[in-house]
């Protein structure tokens, strides 16, 4: 693991300290509508309906981010102010959009047309975005479980590059966006479906017994399945996510999840 990666891995434990309390701050609210969600036919469920965000809310939350990572990054100082000022709210009512379906093509516009750094727009409207899509998904996991989940998360769209070992020993894709939990054959494959013995392979990491990488011969799609149940204290999805990294890269050197890079030019 290079300097990079645990820079951002700190700040990334930031990020998630400072989602925590978006989170406690969301909990008395209500983000989905329950007319639709019980009408709700097609999945990605997000993207079908209309969330209940308070712009207020989710600029104080955008703002709060801001003041993170201008104490982390001091050469971001001038891109963030620059965005501060265009953060109106027809734009985050935008952004919302756009960061549910995670459009990287106009938040990449977005970055050029405001001159910061392409990576910035979207990383900036998405994680402020995630306590809300996480509340949805709390208030609807019934709707969520009738789902036919296949290939992403039915909630947010994500792809489902996660998973845990339960409690009850079961294997649970995690999303590490929404925290939609859904348990699933051990051997299957969540992108495809496949769950032919011969087609899932399962990749073990050496003086690593709590996680796995799950192989498809199928699509050559992979997640990655960590068994948290040996821990003393499990820590956030996404952190999870984060800290195992080192199972993406070798899943990917031995060419799988490739498929799903998207280039977009
Ligand atoms: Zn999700
Ligand atoms: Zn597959």
């Amino acid at each position: 693991m290079n300097v990079t990666n645990k820079e951002y891995q700190l700040l990334e434990e930031k990020i998630q300290t400072l989602s925590e309390q978006w989170t406690n701050l969301l909990e008395q609210e209500t983000v989905t509508i329950l007319e639709q969600r019980s009408t709700l036919k097609a999945f990605p469920a997000f993207s079908q309906l209309q969330l209940q965000i308070d712009i207020e809310q989710y600029r104080s939350f955008i703002l709060e981010l801001f003041s993170l990572l201008k104490e982390y990054q001091s050469d971001l100082d001038e891109a963030l102010e620059r965005l501060e000022m265009e953060i109106t709210d027809e734009v985050l009512v935008q952004w919302i959009k756009e960061a549910i379906a995670v459009n990287d093509v106009y938040f990449e516009s977005f970055a050029e047309k405001h001159r910061v750094a392409e990576w910035i727009p979207f990383f900036v409207a998405e994680h402020p975005l995630r306590p809300f899509l996480q509340k949805a998904a709390a208030e609807m996991t019934e709707e969520l479980h009738k789902a036919e989940a296949q290939g992403c998360c039915p909630a947010c769209g994500e792809a489902p590059r996660v998973a845990i070992i339960n409690k009850k020993g079961k294997k649970e894709i995690t999303c590490p966006r929404c925290h939609y939990a859904w348990e699933v054959k051990k051997i299957s494959c969540a992108h495809c479906g496949s769950e032919e013995a011969g087609k899932i392979e399962i990749l073990r990491v050496e003086k690593d017994d709590s996680s796995e990488i799950h192989v498809c011969h199928d699509c050559q799609g992979y997640t990655k399945v960590i068994d948290v149940r040996k821990f003393i204290q499990v820590e956030a999805i996404s952190m999870l996510d984060l800290k195992t990294i080192h199972l993406d890269i070798i899943a990917q050197e031995n060419g799988f999840g490739l498929v799903e890079v998207k280039e977009v030019h």
